[in-house]
């Protein structure tokens, strides 16, 4: 069996004057008769998350491992959903969290003592974390910043988290936010275009790339706006 992907939370864009709401994708990646979460989204998902676990008949206990893309608010805020459960990030990322950027708005510095207790597996460069899921390093929105490339029935699929976030990066090549200042975060956007036939983005509907790497997408998203 293949490895599999399912996005249980879309990632978007949506911002207004000032902020945004910071709603990342959350996909589950079934492999070797396992389920991994990459990355656990923010609070105001929270409930996104558990309603589409529920609609698949699953709850949070059902998830074997939690990996990281890296550890920006957005990302990261309901790993208290998933006690006990082991992880995987980068350990580039592990280091950065205990001192970020000054710059740097996005990485909560409570995040370590999020991770406090946990079994956590660190990578270094390009790793198979399961059977058919190979981790591989995308710096630049953060230093550490990994994402996945999945053999799927479909062809190579690249879940990329925040190393692609947007149509508009991919189409312009330029990543919108780069805190680290070593600018590697080009290279790693053509890393994650090159790898895949279908690029599941942070906060974009997935693509799919033809042979000339022309990208397209077809999901419409729809998101209920209740104002009160
Ligand atoms: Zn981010």
């Amino acid at each position: 069996m293949p490895a599999s992907f399912d996005v249980l939370v879309p990632g978007s864009s949506i911002a207004f004057h000032g902020g945004f709401f910071g709603i990342s994708a959350i996909v589950m990646v079934t492999s070797g008769g396992r389920r991994a979460l990459f990355d656990v989204g923010h609070g105001v998902t929270r409930k996104m998350l558990i309603d589409a676990l529920a609609a698949r008949g699953l709850s949070p206990a059902d998830i074997d491992l939690i990996v990281l893309s890296h550890c920006h608010f957005d990302h990261v805020l309901n790993l208290d959903l998933f006690p006990g459960r082991p992880m995987i990030m980068s350990r580039d990322e592990r280091n950065y969290i205990e001192d970020p950027f000054a710059h740097d708005w996005v990485t909560p510095r409570f995040v370590p003592a999020l991770l406090e207790g946990r079994e956590l597996r660190l990578t270094e460069g390009e790793e198979e974390i399961l059977p058919d899921v190979i981790a591989f390093p995308t710096p630049g929105h953060s230093p550490g910043h990994i994402s996945l490339e999945l053999a799927t029935e479909d062809g190579p699929t690249v879940l990329a988290a925040d190393a692609l976030k947007t149509a508009r990066e991919a189409s312009t090549g330029i990543p919108d936010l780069e805190f680290d200042p070593q600018k590697r975060g080009r290279a790693s956007l053509q890393e994650v275009l090159r790898r895949g036939r279908t690029i599941v983005p942070g906060h974009f509907p997935p693509f799919k790339a033809d042979e000339r790497g022309k990208l397209t997408w077809s999901d419409v998203q729809e998101l209920p706006l209740i104002l009160r």
